[in-house]
């Protein structure tokens, strides 16, 4: 049908499309899809010793067929066999189907069982009609991690198919194996795809078998030396050595009203001495809000604007971007550093005024949104690419920054708490400076978990703060539904919040205010004409008010002080996790165990995960794969590019985004 096929492709529908929103596309992808678990259809239960909630296979003949149509329309066709009798229920059927199910006929049922108002019954069992002697299959059923349209038995014919034309000799020398006690990777696979009927489903399905342990390790190697051959190529990238700066540094730390804290000056040392390096600079400044991170950045943009070069400094709000803008124009402007301003809101005009400058080289210092990045601007020597909350952009962006800052150092900015194992791992070659201490006078965030049932207790605590002098950040993110429906709770918020607290004033940010407007509210905030701050996203609170000492976040993923049930289940843990450690890392952490660490470095919206199979926290595992990648490399390049092939593919570029 030529119709239907022009609009599956339209809607990218086609089966390659299926396949390829699993990652599906060489065969070495199929081999390495492995089943979540299996079923066994390698016998068949008498129906008297079926166990309710019980996955089984059962022989059976229909007994009768009819279609009910109350409470809705279904069809119930009574089975039975030697043993017993049950009840089918359909709630979704075929004419095709309910042919098939006329009496008399034999048929092959698959499915898990339960008392029903009928008597014992299995609601859309899985099943065919079958001839007189069918043979049962000697192996167990893997069930695939599937997408919507593409079956299991469709997969399962792809990934025999791959299994049987694939190459899947070892990249590991036998030796290794043997050390590492791992067994070899065809055996590994095959068991896993196909496992043998003794082979009891949960010992497999735990996931520390040996041959989910080979496939673990083999995946840590080739994360392992796909971020050592990126470091490699990095360092072998030339990037313009920044002589440190003996005039314009000493001119700003002199012009600042405070002396940095020990941890600020630690990171600007470990920055100022990157920046001297003939290589390109990667490291990440990290600390909670408030730390004082943009003024480290400063002195960084400083060193490259004294050595002759440019520095950019990339926010992924309007709001923080302007936040920065702001700031460093008062503390860089006197210094008679003009900044410039470069935001996908300007008008075209002024926007061209300013990529014409930065691509002259006549403006030394720029801050902007991703606008920065669009492929229009150019600069002529850029010699620092600063990003603020870098895992905020998208991995689409993260390659056009690096392709623009290719030649550049770089410094993220985060005040997401990296854990140890995943800043060891995932970002081998990133560099990484804490700012562990807050500057005087700041006192930490507490976070402390509420029940929406005492959303009143919260709000007389906001009320006493803010009638004490302070300030409050209410945020309300909703964690997976439209912008138009958060937006309609913010507005809610807002509404609610000024009524229950008549003498204070409550403002709203949100992302569909202009920006003019925007910066209005944020500067009524800033100057405590506005007590409560309700925002739509974390992100925007970024902004640094100090006198705002608490923060409300409702439905909220981490920093918890309200919230509304029901949760799901990944919110719920989550929430826990926040209630019972008040250490940022701790969160981070367990937010790492939960989510996996492909959502959370932001590779979610490359639709790639990137460890399915392993676990960045086993730290035995990571240390081993590191130290065989290492090896690998330095002797025999050619096994690590087939081990990489193998697990990576084309996709190279992208994991490392
Ligand atoms: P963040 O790490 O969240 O980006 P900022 O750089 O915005 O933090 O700094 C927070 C506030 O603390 C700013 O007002 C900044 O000027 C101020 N600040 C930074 N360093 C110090 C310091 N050493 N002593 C006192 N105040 C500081
Ligand atoms: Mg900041």
């Amino acid at each position: 049908m030529p119709c239907s096929s022009l609009a599956e492709k339209k809607t990218g529908n086609t089966l390659a499309a299926r396949l390829a929103r699993l990652g599906l596309r060489t065969d070495a992808d199929f081999v390495l899809h492995l089943p979540l678990r299996y079923e066994d259809e390698t016998r068949i239960t008498a129906l008297a010793d079926a166990q309710p909630g019980v996955a089984a296979q059962f022989d059976v003949e229909v007994l009768d067929s009819e279609i009910a149509y109350r409470p809705r329309r279904q069809l119930l066709t009574r089975v039975r066999d030697d043993s017993g009798a049950l009840l089918l229920r359909f709630l979704n059927f075929y004419p095709s189907q309910q042919k098939a199910l006329q009496v008399g006929a034999r048929l092959r049922i698959f499915g898990e069982l339960h008392e029903g108002y009928l008597g014992p019954e299995i609601i859309h069992p899985r099943f065919h009609v079958v001839g007189v002697e069918e043979p049962l299959p000697d192996r167990l059923t893997p069930v695939y991690p599937t997408t919507a349209g593409l079956g299991q038995a469709t997969l399962r014919r792809l990934i025999a198919r791959a299994l049987q034309r694939t190459d899947l000799s070892d990249t590991l020398p036998p030796e290794l194996r043997e050390t590492l006690q791992l067994p070899e990777f065809s055996a590994a696979i095959h068991r896993l795809h196909t496992p043998p009927p003794d082979m009891a489903q949960a010992v497999l399905e735990a996931r520390d078998h040996p041959a989910w342990r080979r496939v673990q390790f083999d995946e840590l190697l080739a994360q392992q030396l796909s971020l050592r051959r990126a470091y490699t190529a990095r360092r072998a990238r030339g990037a313009p050595r920044l002589k440190a700066s003996t005039k314009l540094t000493k001119a700003l730390l002199a012009s600042l009203p405070f002396r940095l804290t020990k941890a600020q000056q630690r990171a600007w040392q470990e920055i100022a001495a990157d920046l001297g390096q003939p290589h390109p600079m990667q490291r990440l400044l990290q600390g909670d809000v408030g730390s004082g991170k943009t003024v480290v950045a400063a002195l960084a943009m400083l060193q490259a604007v004294e050595a002759g070069h440019q520095a950019a400094l990339m926010a992924p709000t309007e709001i923080l971007a302007e936040q920065h803008y702001r700031k460093l124009a008062a503390w860089l402007e006197p210094l008679g550093l003009p900044v410039a301003w470069l935001t996908g809101s300007l008008k075209k005009r002024e926007k061209e005024a300013v990529i014409a400058k930065v691509g002259a080289g006549e403006t030394a210092i720029v801050i902007g949104t991703h606008a920065l990045i669009e492929d229009k601007v150019e600069f002529a020597r850029l010699g620092l690419a600063i990003v603020d909350e870098q895992h905020r952009f998208g991995v689409r962006q993260r390659l056009a920054l690096k392709e623009k800052g290719l030649f550049a150092h770089q410094l993220a900015m985060s005040a997401t708490p990296i854990p140890r194992t995943l800043a060891m791992s995932y970002y081998a070659d990133l560099d990484v400076s804490v700012l562990d201490e807050l500057p005087p006078g700041r006192s930490p965030v507490t976070t402390k978990l509420v029940a929406e049932a005492r959303r009143d207790q919260v709000v007389a605590r906001v009320h006493e703060a803010c009638r004490a002098g302070g300030q409050a950040y209410w945020v309300c993110p909703l964690i997976e539904e439209s912008e138009t429906l958060q937006l309609k709770t913010a507005e809610e918020t807002y509404a609610r919040l000024s009524a229950d607290l008549p003498d204070l004033r409550v403002g709203l940010v949100h992302g569909r205010l202009k920006s003019a407007e925007k910066a209005a509210v944020m500067a009524a905030f800033v100057k405590n004409e506005i007590q409560v701050l309700v925002a739509t996203t974390v992100i925007e609170v970024g902004v640094d008010v100090p006198n705002a000492s608490l923060m409300v976040i409702e439905h909220a993923e981490r920093c918890i002080l309200l919230y509304a049930q029901p949760l799901g289940e990944l919110a719920r843990a989550r929430l826990k996790i926040v209630f019972e450690s008040s250490d940022g890392f701790e969160i981070a952490r367990e937010d790492l165990r939960l989510r996996g660490p492909g959502e959370f470095i932001g590779a979610r919206q490359s639709g790639l995960p990137l460890l399915r199979y392993a676990d960045l926290e086993d730290e035995a595992l990571v240390e081993q794969a590191r130290a065989v990648a290492e090896a690998m490399l330095r002797d025999d390049p050619q096994r690590a590019e087939a081990h990489l092939q193998r697990w990576l593919g084309g996709r190279e570029e992208l994991l490392k985004a």
